[in-house]
């Protein structure tokens, strides 16, 4: 089990604490369209205010490939911070990210206060984690907090270079939340255990699926990978997503799952339409009617009900991807039924962030889970059994 120092073991009063934080919004306009990541940082910061930290956060935005970019500035952010906290959030604009007017931003501050970096991928050295900028980075600081579990699984300068120098790396709260939830329900899940996988590809899920195999009871396959496993059992999939390449993988797991006790669910009907666009023609058909001129969009209504009745008795459910092309309204219905049935469970719910989880507060059902990951990558490589660079790289207790 990970026991990494948190923001609750360290002594903070007039340390300058750099905060690495998930900021990585999307922006329309230069408006901030989902706050959920600013909102889920506030803990973390509001705790190292009140210990009297000076309070130093930094993140990525967007990929503005090494150099500035206007349109991915966190000059937005910081605006939102400052009305979310209720107190000034500094912005320390310089396009070098620790640059003059950083470093003298830091240098003013007075305990209890907080300023923001600017993109900390306006430098080319952050995604290789080149040591210059990771000593720049910690020479603001004392102290380091990890609070981005979005990019735990990256090893960049602002996350994991950085704490080669300073002496103190701990994690923030969001951190501490996302490794004991996922953590949990891998390693020490209360049973039955049921794993639902969706999204487009078998080959982006390969490690998921072999590790998720050795520990849940149960493993629902949907979305554009179901049918590389139908076609693995000789069943003719029209146009729909394949990776020929993956069939052999796919029997793989399919005998791992009947060797393991664990029972595996593909879709036992589809719905298939003659183009991919939301206003083509659709219908449903049965398992292994996919004729030569259609294409799986989205898991059929009996699967729907055979999905829901799967996770009904459940104590744990992780899940991650969409049962089908969901972005098309006319598609949706397969992943809006998974997030229903989940929301209406007793059991501990998982999302996996990403897709399903946008879906699931799409829909309202957000509160209706017990935990909703704020790293699509990052809880997918955690599902797969890795150790996180950015996890790995805090101190232990
Ligand atoms: P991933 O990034 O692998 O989690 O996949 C997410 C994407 O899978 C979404 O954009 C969905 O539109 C897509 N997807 C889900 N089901 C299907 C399908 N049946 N055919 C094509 N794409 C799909």
């Amino acid at each position: 089990m990970l026991n990494k120092k948190s923001v609750d073991d360290i002594n903070v009063k007039g340390k300058r604490v750099l905060v690495r934080c998930d900021f990585n919004v999307p922006l329309q306009d230069g408006k901030i369209t989902d706050e959920n990541r600013l909102v889920a940082a506030l803990p973390t910061i509001q705790k190292l205010i009140k210990d009297g930290g000076k309070v130093i956060l930094c993140s990525h935005l967007g990929k503005p490939k090494g150099e500035p970019k206007p349109e991915l500035s966190l000059a937005p952010v910081a605006v939102r911070l400052t009305e979310l906290l209720g107190q000034e959030v500094k912005f320390a604009k310089d396009e070098t990210v620790v640059g003059p007017n950083a470093k003298a931003a830091v240098e003013a501050m007075k305990d209890g206060e907080v300023i923001l970096l600017e993109n900390t991928r306006y430098r080319a050295e952050e995604t290789k984690n080149i040591d210059t900028f990771s000593q720049e980075l910690a020479s603001l600081a004392d102290v380091f907090v990890n609070d981005a579990f979005g990019t735990a699984h990256r090893a960049h300068c602002s996350n994991v270079g950085v704490t080669k120098y300073v002496e103190t790396s701990v994690v923030g709260y969001l951190m501490q939340k996302e490794i004991d939830f996922l953590g949990n329900a891998v390693n020490n899940p209360e049973r039955p255990f049921v794993a639902i996988l969706g999204g487009s590809k078998v080959s982006s899920k390969i490690s998921v699926i072999n590790n998720l195999l050795d520990k849940v009871d149960t493993l629902i396959i949907g979305g554009g990978m179901a049918y590389t496993f139908m076609k693995a059992l000789g069943e003719e999939v029209g146009k729909s997503l394949l990776e020929e390449d993956y069939l052999d993988y796919a029997k793989e797991m399919m005998a791992k799952a009947e060797e393991k006790g664990v029972k595996l669910l593909i879709p036992i009907d589809t719905v298939v339409g003659k183009e991919f666009s939301n206003d083509t023609e659709f219908k449903t058909v049965g398992r292994g009617e996919i004729g030569p001129e259609w294409e799986g969009m989205d898991i059929g209504e009996k699967t729907r009900e055979l999905y829901a009745d799967a996770v009904k008795d459940a104590k744990t459910v992780v899940w991650n991807g969409p049962m089908g092309v969901f972005e098309f309204s006319n598609f949706a219905g397969g992943t809006n039924a998974v997030a229903k049935a989940l929301a209406e469970i007793d059991g501990t719910t998982i999302i996996g962030g990403g897709d399903s989880a946008a879906a699931v507060n799409i829909l309202g059902y957000g509160d209706k889970m017990t935990h909703i990951s704020t790293g699509g990558g990052a809880s997918l490589e955690f599902l797969e059994g890795k150790e996180l660079p950015g996890v790995a790289a805090a101190n232990d207790k």
